[in-house]
């Protein structure tokens, strides 16, 4: 057996936060508790009073609002919340309703108290929104019966429910949806801490032999996002089969992404190719989102939400109101001189891409 590891972009995919076919399985590796669930303590921590509360009334939990970056655990919390809760939870996608009479489907077969999860919940379309508006604060919605003139209207009354709305992109929520959710939680990319127990736990479920200075290298390069770490676990455990004695070590980990061309920081091509880009080509930046999302290739919202936030994070980058620009972190990490030191001359930086 040989391990294929040339071709365009070896961690295209490994470091996607996004779902992609390889992530197949991880429903396994699905934490089904509040207990089971590593870090985001805040979250945690009101999520399980409002839990607590809303049971002991024999009530509904508030509509939820789970924001951030794609991989880190909205679905599987709003799937806790069900859990927790004792009741059904129906899950959907934001595109995936396109007209109103199918959110009205969704909702009049919840039962009491069911949890409605709607993913990318920014990407709902007017029409539908409107729906959930009386949906959500009065428990009715207005169906229109007949068309035309003599088209009319009633009202239905629903079971109560909970809206549980995932999404990456919390200022694109219109206000009058946003102003419905009583809980909106943040949450937050993980510490490499989290992430290592993240990465044991997954290495029990899964049974890959890992020792802890092997799930800690991992946790440094999988920048902040379980998905990512569930992932680089199994591809780093092929290496350990093949090339070791199936054991993660440190040295084993860091071979193998080395290998994926995942640096020391977690950086894979496409982030070092942005940085590069931004003070190569634009001598550092400022430079706005949209030309440096053509001049990597790359979409806009790939960058925004996969990308930048684990670059923001780590230092590499800021954000001004005039576009993005590269840190002095960013330069050292690339060894490229910064412009002070250069004689404030970046554009003598040679192109070497
Ligand atoms: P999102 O909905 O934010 O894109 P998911 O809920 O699908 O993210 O989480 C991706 C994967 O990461 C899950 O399958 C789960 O295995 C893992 N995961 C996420 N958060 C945690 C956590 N707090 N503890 C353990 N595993 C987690």
């Amino acid at each position: 057996m040989s391990i294929e590891i040339s071709g365009e972009n070896p961690t295209r995919n490994l470091t996607s936060s996004r779902l992609v076919p390889e992530d197949e399985g991880e429903l396994s590796l699905r934490p089904r508790t509040l207990n089971e669930y590593i870090g985001q303590k805040l979250a945690k921590d009101n999520l399980r009073i409002f839990i607590e509360a809303a049971r002991r009334r024999g009530e509904a939990l508030d509509h939820v609002l789970l924001h951030g970056p794609p991989g880190l655990g909205k679905t599987t919390l709003a799937e806790i919340i069900a859990n927790e809760m004792g009741v059904n939870i129906r899950k959907t996608s934001g595109p995936a309703i396109e007209k109103p009479r199918d959110l009205a489907a969704l909702l009049t077969n919840l039962n009491d108290n069911d949890i409605l999860f709607v993913d990318e919940i920014h990407r709902l379309n007017r029409s539908v929104e409107e729906i959930l508006y009386p949906a959500m604060e009065d428990g009715e919605i207005d169906i229109i019966i007949g068309q035309g003139p003599s088209a009319d209207s009633i009202r239905l009354p629903l079971k109560k429910f909970t809206l549980v709305g995932a999404t990456t992109r919390s200022g694109q929520i219109s206000a009058p949806l946003r102003d419905r959710f009583g809980v909106i939680l943040k949450l937050e990319l993980y510490t490499p801490e989290e992430l290592k127990l993240i990465i044991q736990r997954s290495a029990e479920l899964l049974n890959i032999g890992i020792d802890p200075s092997g799930a800690e290298e991992i946790a440094k390069r999988c920048r902040g996002t379980p998905r990512i770490a569930n992932r680089l676990l199994k591809r780093v455990r092929d290496f350990a089969e093949i090339l070791a004695d199936g054991v993660i070590t440190k040295a084993v980990a860091d071979d193998a992404l080395t290998r994926l061309e995942i640096d020391r920081l977690g950086l894979d091509n496409i982030d070092r190719r942005l940085l590069r880009s931004i003070i190569l080509q634009y001598g550092g930046g400022p430079v706005g989102l949209d030309t440096l999302a053509a001049t990597v290739n790359e979409e806009t919202v790939t960058i925004e939400d996969v990308y930048e936030p684990y670059l923001l994070q780590q230092g590499f980058l800021t954000r001004t109101p005039r576009g993005r620009c590269a840190t002095r972190m960013a330069y050292e990490h690339l060894g490229l001189p910064h412009p002070e030191e250069n004689g404030g001359n970046s554009g003598q930086l040679k192109m070497d891409f």
